[in-house]
Parts: structure tokens; sequence; C-alpha cells
């Protein structure tokens, strides 16, 4: 039997949000491939797409927006296709996801043990004393004192509750988790808390992970890879390191321009000058053309496509026309 070589793969992915007859294209062509165990970041501004895409991956969106186009590749299956019901199947055991705000997620009138016990016993056969052991090993797992399984959810603190739902998505131990911004809302020695023990549940079971934040410095640190988004698109994918290093794309350049960095002579901090376009009439051409420094005639005319000048997977620019042609022509000399 050949195994599946990405545990996810997006392809082309179009987002639509509808409002009467305004439609919005908050996700526009997006694919990406996620490795088995790999720790993804997704960056970029408010309102750059990053939960719409994620929402889309995990066919949560609402009934306002719709997949318009594309693929998501997931257990063999396409997600696109697939019916509420099979859906079912797949959430918690094959992904699961992490709010933003975990105490919008919670009910306020359950237990933590509660919730877990109805989310296992929505998704499998399982009897509550087995719920109940699974529901304490989960706790434990996330550095949880199992007595909090009897809290409510204002009873805990915002770390604490963040926990809680990271153990309820790691109930069945899932290949992919996908976390939507899961440590905004805590202070950065909780967050930094948080973090590290997410990176070690997942190197210890092994699950993928897509990482949204639009923190630089979480990303930097804990993911493996790095997506820059802007304006419904990936602009640049890339291993974290390279991405920080030597940034391709001119906006991963503003953004991290826009970043401070701990080591190294003290910088002025730049901006980007400008704002992210109205999805509902993106610019021309390239969506970052109107605010790119580099802009040339082409690219208010026509898309980019994506490149993959060495060391990175894609930049979606034309300063990487060249390169790229260079690059293949090189690959196909014998
Ligand atoms: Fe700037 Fe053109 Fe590249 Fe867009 S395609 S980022 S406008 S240089």
């Amino acid at each position: 039997m050949s195994v599946a070589p990405h545990v996810l793969e997006v392809k082309d992915l179009v987002v639509d949000y509808y409002a009467g007859k305004t439609r919005t294209r908050a996700v526009n062509g997006v694919d990406l491939q996620l490795g088995r165990g790999e720790f993804l970041g997704l960056v970029g501004e408010s309102g750059c797409g990053k939960s719409t895409l994620c929402f889309a991956i995990a066919r949560l969106l609402g009934d306002n927006a719709q997949i318009s186009e594309g693929d998501v590749l997931f257990a063999g299956q396409n997600l696109v296709y697939l019916r509420e019901k099979q859906l079912r199947h797949l959430r918690w055991r094959g992904y699961s996801v992490v709010m933003q705000s975990a105490m919008n997620a919670l009910n306020p009138v359950m237990t933590v043990g509660a919730q877990l016990t109805d989310a296992m016993k929505a998704h499998t056969k399982i009897s509550k004393r087995d719920a109940r052991q699974r529901g304490q090993a989960v706790m434990q797992l996330v550095g949880i004192d199992p007595i909090h399984l009897e809290s409510y959810p204002h009873q805990l603190s915002g770390g604490m509750r963040q926990r809680a739902m990271i153990a309820m998505a790691l109930v069945f131990i899932p290949d992919l988790i996908i976390m939507d911004e899961p440590t905004s809302a805590l202070d950065v020695v909780a967050q930094r808390s948080l973090m590290i023990q997410i990176k070690e549940l997942q190197r210890e079971l092994g699950f993928a992970v897509i990482f949204v934040t639009h923190d630089m410095s979480l990303v930097a640190r804990f993911s493996d890879r790095l997506a820059i988004m802007y304006a419904g698109e990936i602009v640049e994918l890339g291993e974290t390191r390279q991405v920080f290093t030597d940034p391709q794309h001119p906006y991963s350049r503003g953004l991290l321009s826009a970043f401070p960095s701990i080591h190294g002579e003290r910088e002025e901090l730049k901006g980007i000058p400008g704002s992210p376009p109205d999805l509902r009439n993106p610019p021309s051409g390239c969506r970052f053309h109107p605010r790119c420094p580099s802009v040339m005639k082409i690219c208010s005319t026509a898309e980019p496509p994506a490149y993959s000048p060495r060391g990175t997977d894609l930049v979606r620019c034309y300063l990487y026309a060249d390169q790229e042609a260079e690059h293949i022509q090189l690959r196909s000399v014998p």
C-alpha cells in the first residue's frame, strides 16, 4: 500500500464571502502541502485571509462563505466534496481545530469534563468510564490537574482554558491540528509556556500543526516552515529560518522590517506604507503592487505566478521570473 507523502494538500483553493450580491474573495488560489509532523506557521496582517483559509480547510466556514474552487486532500479524501456526516467522522479523529478565544469556544455552563465527554461520544462509541479516563489522560498531557475536569471555564485562567481547548483537540490524537491564534489572548509568559508545551506534544505525538498568528516572534522559534499571506494569497513559503534571514517577497521584507530583532545592532523599525486592499475590489495584477517599493510595469497588469527561486518553496513576485528561468536551466544541464 502506498503511503501519502503529505498529511494535507491544498490545491488552488478559492473562498468567497457573500453579503447580498457583493462577493469578497478572501482566499485566492492557495496551494499548500503539509508534511507529517510538520509545524507550519501562517502569518500576515489582520484580514489577509489566514483564518478563512483554515476554516475552509477544516470545512467550518459559515453560511455566508463558500469554497468556490480547489481541493483539500486529507487522508486520501477531498474534504471539499464530503458531506457533513462524513466530515464528522474525520473531525477530531483525523484533524481538529483550536479556536482563537477559548472563552467563546468552550460552553460556559458545562464543566470541562462534560464537554470532553460530549465531544468523545459525538465522534466515537465510548463508555462513560473510558471517556473519563481519556479525559484525565489528555488533561495531564497538557499540564492541567485532572481535578479541573470538574471546573467550569470561568474557574480557569486564560492559559488553562487554552490548554483545555488543546486537550480537547488531542483527545483522539489526530494527524493534524489547526490552531487559529491560540495564544493571542494570553500574556507573554503564558504564551511562551503554552508554545513550548504545544511543541513538546507535537514532537511526542507526531501530529502536524498549522499555526495561525500575526506574531512573528512566535513562529520564528517554533515553526519548521513559514507561509506569508497577503490579501488572500500566500506570497511566500519556505523554511522559517530561510524566510527570516533572507525574505524574498517585498511584502515579507516589509513585514519583517516592522518586527524588532533581539540580536545584532539596533535598527529603526519600518512599516509598510499604505494599507491592505479592499478584497471586494482588489487591485489588478499583483495585489501588493500599490504598496510595493519594487513595483514594475508588468505588476499591475497580470497576477504573478508562483516562482521557486533557490532556497524557497514559493514566491509570488515578478522579481524572480528571470532567476527561476536560470534555475530551471541549471537544473536541466546534464
Ligand atoms: Fe512588487 Fe511586482 Fe513583486 Fe508584486 S510582483 S511584489 S508589485 S515586484
